[in-house]
């Protein structure tokens, strides 16, 4: 992904049904043909809509995304869906190791480096998550853990591809909670050490997130941080007017 230019991408986790992509959708791709936004936008349904997101963006500057997927190309594994599939339906991005999986699926870092490799494998850009927990911020170990989180989450395979890192402290998710901006560019800079250090590179090549939170009234303050290439955004991707007031600040 362009460093340059932020990426603001939607996380609609398991809401949405068709009539309401068309509403949401509808008018995101009405004002954005009006007036083109100076950001990537990406929005990333539930996989039930990924392809009616595709049909609906088409000739729009909207990406589109998912939320997770399988490590395995195919196979008997009830329920799950590959990167392969994602890309089949009309996706170009996948969210990786969001914290809701990390905590409610317990997946590991090993498995979301394999998730990552995966969405490269297929051809899609991973947006890797990590992000601490509000327990391991209180005890001083922010920083730490979200180093050895990226160490660990990264796989070689995204070297000259596509992909981001979003940073989303697990205390911020859909609280209304964020870090200050200080604690934002401290974490965000260590973030991208650790990328740098991981990949073996002289300089980070992917953007990195902040998500958690992030509003209308906050974004322009968030994403105007040193190091902060954009946001990972929940509950305000929902709603086509919040999510275009992000849209708008970047
Ligand atoms: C998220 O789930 O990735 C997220 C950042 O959610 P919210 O914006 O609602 O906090």
């Amino acid at each position: 992904m362009k460093q340059s230019v932020k990426l603001i991408a939607g996380n609609w986790k398991m809401n949405g049904l068709a009539a309401d992509l068309d509403a949401v959708i509808g008018e995101l791709t009405l004002a954005l043909q009006a007036e083109p936004p100076s950001c990537r936008v990406a929005v990333c349904p539930p996989s039930t809509l990924i392809s009616r997101l595709a049909g609906a963006v088409r000739g729009c500057p909207i990406e589109v995304g998912g939320q997770d997927c399988r490590a395995e190309a195919h196979g008997a594994y009830t329920g799950g869906v590959s990167a392969e599939m994602l890309k089949d339906a009309g996706a170009g991005l996948v969210i990786v190791g969001h914290s809701e999986r990390r905590q409610e699926f317990g997946e590991t870092d090993l498995l979301v480096s394999a998730k990552a490799e995966a969405a490269i494998r297929a051809g899609l850009a991973p947006i890797v998550c990590v992000g601490e927990t509000v327990e391991q911020r209180e005890a001083g170990r922010a920083v730490e853990v979200v180093r050895d989180q990226v160490m660990n989450s990264l796989p070689k395979a995204v070297v000259g591809r596509d992909f981001a890192v979003a940073y989303e402290p697990v205390w911020a998710i859909g609280t209304g909670l964020t870090p200050t901006l200080a604690q934002i560019e401290e974490v965000h800079r260590a973030v991208r050490a650790a990328m740098i250090e991981r990949l073996g590179l002289a300089s980070a090549p992917a953007p990195i997130l902040y998500g958690g939170s992030v509003k209308p009234d906050n974004a322009r303050a968030i994403l105007a941080v040193p190091e902060v290439g954009g946001a990972l955004v929940g509950g305000a991707s929902l709603k086509a007017a919040d999510f275009l007031g992000i849209i708008r600040a970047a």
